[in-house]
């Protein structure tokens, strides 16, 4: 196995683990882009989050809120960007889910998740909107 990410969940490579619940552990993220830059990752190695089984829905959720509000209480902000970057294409480097955690303050510098992409379709709503309700 020489998935980084899976060495970090077995402990086999040293990192900063915030916190971590039956499935999942918290790590800080090594090339952080804001203080307490977060990293949520599945101790299994499941890639996609579509493949992320729905039953640990709730503890990832529990999970997730419980290190977000340990960060906002440390860095006294309540704003956050959380994301994931889903396949290559959207920007992924280690082929192992793992849920971005940043906080954000006023005047950071950076933009919202719309920021990421401009990449608007040449048809109309409509037209997607039937596709998509296979009503074309
Ligand atoms: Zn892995």
């Amino acid at each position: 196995m020489t998935c980084i990410f899976c060495k970090i969940t077995n402990k086999e490579i040293e990192s900063y683990i915030v916190d971590e619940s039956e499935k999942f552990i918290a790590v800080l993220d090594i090339n952080p882009h804001a203080p307490m830059h977060t990293m949520i990752i599945p101790k299994e190695h499941i890639e996609n989050f579509v493949d992320l089984p729905p039953k640990y829905g709730e503890e990832l959720i529990n999970f997730m809120q419980k290190i977000i509000k340990k960060i906002s209480e440390k860095l006294n902000t309540k704003d956050f960007t959380i994301g994931i970057n889903e396949g290559k294409s959207a920007g992924r480097a280690i082929d192992h889910l793992h849920i971005h955690i940043i906080p954000r303050f006023k005047d950071d510098k950076g933009g919202s998740i719309h920021s990421v992409v401009y990449n608007p379709p040449k048809e109309p709503l409509e037209k997607i909107f039937k596709i998509l309700k296979n009503e074309s």
